[in-house]
């Protein structure tokens, strides 16, 4: 790995030398419009730094994993599901997930949201919900109001 020590800022939350990225494969699991970026890679060792960016009216997939995440809102506004609670997050809020909760964000429908995610870097797959566990996710009906019919 031989990175200059100093990678700026683009306009547009990009960064030089750093590649923007599908956020997973296409048909891997639902989402919609949403990119990646990996700053850091093994930077410290053992972690992987990303910025994903969910344009207007986007989401990430509706998963949980026993890997955490942590989580800084660069910009814009919108929501996340973490565990059965929904919190309007915007940006410079810090969001922690912890393991095995069901999460997901969704941006509001007038403003990307773009957020720093540090995870570990050897960490285990995502899992999906099944339909029963959609289903008792959506008995909270703030959850289900939350969780569009697009999903899972
Ligand atoms: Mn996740």
């Amino acid at each position: 790995m031989n990175r200059p020590t100093v990678r700026h800022a683009r306009d547009g939350f990009r960064w030089d030398g750093v590649d923007l990225l599908r956020y997973k494969d296409e048909g891997a699991a639902p989402f919609r419009d949403v990119t990646r970026q990996v700053l850091f890679d093994e930077v410290p060792a053992g972690t992987q730094w990303r910025y994903f960016e969910v344009a207007p009216g986007g989401h990430s997939t509706l998963e949980r994993h026993q890997h955490t995440h942590a989580v800084l809102v660069l910009r814009g506004r919108g929501r996340v599901l973490v565990g059965n609670r929904v919190h309007a997050i915007a940006a410079h809020d810090l969001v922690e997930i912890e393991p095995l909760a069901w999460h997901q964000f969704r941006a509001d429908t007038d403003e990307a949201l773009g957020f720093l995610c540090l995870v570990a870097a050897d960490r285990d797959r995502p899992q999906l919900p099944d339909d029963a566990q959609f289903a008792a996710l959506r008995a909270d009906p703030v959850v289900a109001a939350f969780l569009q019919p697009e999903n899972p």
